[in-house]
């Protein structure tokens, strides 16, 4: 169980996906799930839609909430990422009642430490494959033949609309007014590890790996 703790474009989604292919864990991401329900036009969705164009952070009870329902209905997965939850310390005790009602702990807060000045040029050229998800960018990896996705041969491609440089830097502000506050909470418990967000993207997926080894050594047999 491992939350990825980093500003927007630091890499948590990226190093999400790779952890689920070789762990299995189920990422949770409340800003997927918050898409998701923007796309089909629910409740919530048009709750959060002006929120997430300004790059604002919705109401933590809202996502507390989609984080218990996903929790729920995955009871029986072997593990979870959570990936941009929690964001405020409220979020971050919730998070600790809901882990505790289902008998399960974090292992990790895993730090995603990066150079601000780089974000806004790494999510604004970034997209994805609008059919499997895969991540892209402009600069620093476009897919092998342009136009076309590495990983199903889809020719579709999605931009998300608060990539842009201004909501950016609304969602920097917030990330240090709230979110960057919690990781005392989190070193309080000795949960922190940080990892050099900066790194290539295989050398970061090498560190997180090597934290997740450690547990494995010292596990008790
Ligand atoms: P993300 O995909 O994690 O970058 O989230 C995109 C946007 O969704 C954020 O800028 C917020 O507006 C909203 N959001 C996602 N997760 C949370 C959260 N845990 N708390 C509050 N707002 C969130």
């Amino acid at each position: 169980m491992l939350i990825l703790l980093g500003p927007p474009g630091a890499g948590k989604g990226t190093q999400a996906q790779s952890l689920m292919t070789k762990h299995g864990l189920v990422q949770l991401s409340t800003g997927d799930m918050l898409r998701a329900a923007v796309k089909v036009g629910s409740e919530i969705g048009r709750q959060a839609d002006a929120l997430m164009k300004a790059g604002a952070l919705v109401p933590d009870e809202v996502v507390t909430a989609l984080i218990e329902a996903r929790l729920e209905f995955e009871a029986h997965a072997p593990g979870f990422i959570f990936d941009g939850y929690p964001r405020t310390r409220a979020q971050a005790e919730s998070l600790d009642a809901l882990l505790a009602k289902h008998g399960m702990k974090l292992d990790h807060v895993i730090e995603l430490a990066v150079d601000e000045e780089a974000l806004v040029d790494r999510i604004s050229g970034r997209f994805t494959c609008a059919k499997c998800n895969e991540g892209y960018h402009d600069r620093f990896k476009p897919p092998g033949q342009e136009g076309v996705c590495d990983v199903c041969g889809s020719t579709e491609f999605k931009r998300r609309p608060d990539d842009n440089a201004e909501t950016v830097r609304a969602r920097l502000a917030e990330y240090r007014a709230k979110t960057a506050p919690i990781l005392p909470y989190y070193e309080a418990k000795s949960l922190v590890a940080r990892v050099d967000g900066m790194a290539d993207i295989a050398d970061v997926t090498e560190a997180i790996e090597a934290i997740l080894a450690s547990d494995a050594q010292t596990a008790p047999a």
